[in-house]
């Protein structure tokens, strides 16, 4: 789950964990939706170059675009019966945010699906958040920018 005030984004330890009863016939469809393709592509090819393997049919992860009714979350990795792993990334957040916020956000939310990595909130010498899978809470400031992309990504697949 990812919340945000603005453009300090403060993300909280959570998931939607829903236990449905009805048992479907049909071969589950984990769908993608168009806009976030790009960013779970390039998702996928970061993990690659860092020899993580990420299939997400396998994984049975969606991603869906939606308006979060939640106050301030934009973001968060839920579990259902039919969606088992759905990346679910707010639409007016979405809307607003630029290329980095996007890519920030969705691959936070995969950290959780995909990588089933939980949050860390250590910070460095300037306070500034070691992992892209803070918990933004307050404990380390985000600082996630064209400089520091790489050494965040290498921590997001090899911690
Ligand atoms: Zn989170």
């Amino acid at each position: 789950m990812i919340k945000s005030r603005n453009l300090v984004a403060i993300l909280l330890t959570a998931s939607l964990l829903i236990n449905g009863s009805c048992v479907k016939d049909e071969e589950p469809q984990y769908l993608i939706d168009v806009p976030l393709q790009e960013y779970f592509d390039r998702f996928a090819s970061e993990a690659a170059l860092r020899n993580v393997v990420i299939d997400y049919k396998e994984m049975m992860i969606s991603g869906d675009i939606r308006v979060i009714s939640t106050p301030n979350v934009i973001g968060q990795c839920g579990h259902t019966e039919e969606e088992p792993n759905v990346v679910i990334v707010d639409k007016f957040y979405w809307d607003d945010a630029d290329e980095l916020e996007r890519e920030f956000l969705v691959f936070h939310e995969l950290g959780h699906c995909a990588l089933k990595r939980g949050h860390i909130d250590d910070s460095d010498i300037q306070g500034n958040c070691v992992s892209m899978m803070t918990s933004g809470t307050g404990l380390c400031n985000i600082n996630y920018t064209t400089a520091t992309r790489e050494d965040l990504l290498d921590e997001l697949f090899t911690f």
